[in-house]
């Protein structure tokens, strides 16, 4: 039942703080709940406010579903469950389903931390993949097997990359649907564009992904911020920015010379100064949030990418909010959330 979805999402969100976002979070979307005939989010709305009334819960969600509508989008939904070189996976969608990004996390926990968000993995219609590193796709295969119903959302060189490089079952090829850069393709009542990014695996790609009029852009795994991956970026609503490393911090670490040169060429990873400097120079009005994702764990901590990024915007007369969604945040111009590397992040409702 609905109810018990929603439930089950107040209790992910750990603290009274994150509650509060939660709730305040459901609470931004009452114009659209205002527009909507019996959706889902009236009831989320009803709940966060308290004016819940229970006794009617099997028959308003019995018309909501009976409206059919899957382009009818109850606010989009956005959840990480992990980001970095241990494993990243992260899930976008709505009430209606929606699709894993990258498949580097122990599926268990991901079926876990969806279910506790009241998403069943029957509704994720597929996992779209970035580029064929091992923290991105060393669970594609085993999820795909226990879930027969999703398919793989990759250009066929990715697929021959994971392949070719990677002890993984050449039966992943019956789940793939091929997708070509550049060529929008409509999935889970969204449309994803995928664009080239300057990294060192077989192929390597981000997102464009639009719903309900809003933009989430992903752009992860890159040495440098090339032209095309600057004109989806910047078009952004909600945008997920790799923050890789402090510069000061991976000169002077422990890693031996080679691997710190492949983490600055242009096909390794970002710069959380890099990063700052492009979302304060193309800040817009519609930027409501932007995730910084793939903290490294040797060359960054999350307050030294998280102090960078609002440095750049604030030194461009911006003011940022803390992602904790406090009333004293709220009024704020942008956003800035770190993604937790290991962790599932807190669960967002825009
Ligand atoms: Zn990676
Ligand atoms: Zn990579």
């Amino acid at each position: 039942m609905l109810k018990n979805a929603i439930e089950r999402r107040l209790q992910l969100v750990r603290t009274p703080c994150e509650r509060e976002h939660f709730i305040k979070k459901m609470s931004k979307n009452n114009d659209r709940f205002r527009r909507q005939r019996l959706g889902d989010n009236r009831w989320i709305q009803k709940y966060a406010i308290g004016e819940l009334n229970f006794e009617d819960d099997d028959s308003q969600q019995e018309q909501s579903s009976n409206s059919g509508n899957d382009q009818e989008w109850s606010g989009l939904q956005f959840v990480s469950f992990g980001s970095g070189s241990s494993g990243n996976c992260s899930f976008l969608g709505n009430e209606n389903g929606g699709v894993l990004i990258d498949a580097g996390v122990d599926p268990s926990h991901v079926y876990r931390d969806l279910e506790a968000n009241g998403i069943r993995i029957s509704r994720v219609k597929g996992i779209v993949l970035t580029h064929d590193h091992a923290d991105h796709i060393r669970y594609a295969y085993r999820i795909v097997r226990e879930n027969k119903h999703m398919r793989i959302y990759c250009t066929p060189r990715l697929m021959g990359g994971m392949l070719r490089h990677h002890n993984i079952s050449r039966r992943i090829k019956d789940y793939q649907v091929s997708i070509f850069k550049e060529i929008p393709f409509f999935l889970a009542g969204m449309k994803f564009t995928a664009f080239e990014t300057s990294h060192d695996a077989i192929d390597n790609m981000g997102f464009s992904i639009e719903a309900g009029g809003k933009n989430f852009v992903v752009a992860t795994d890159m040495g440098v911020i090339t032209p095309r991956a600057e004109h989806y970026m910047s078009q952004a609503s909600y945008l997920m920015i790799e923050s890789n490393y402090d510069r000061n911090m991976l000169d002077t670490g422990r890693y031996p010379e080679y691997l710190k040169a492949r983490v600055r060429g242009e096909k390794g990873h970002l710069d959380n100064e890099v990063a700052a400097q492009f979302v304060a120079s193309h800040y817009h009005q519609g930027l409501d949030w932007v995730f910084l994702c793939h903290l490294s764990d040797d060359n960054n901590t999350p307050a030294v990418a998280l102090g960078a990024m609002r440095q750049a915007l604030q030194g461009r007369g911006l003011t940022v909010g803390d992602g904790s969604n406090a009333p004293s945040e709220q009024d704020k111009d942008v956003q800035v959330y770190a993604l937790p590397r290991f962790d599932t992040s807190l669960w967002f409702v825009f």
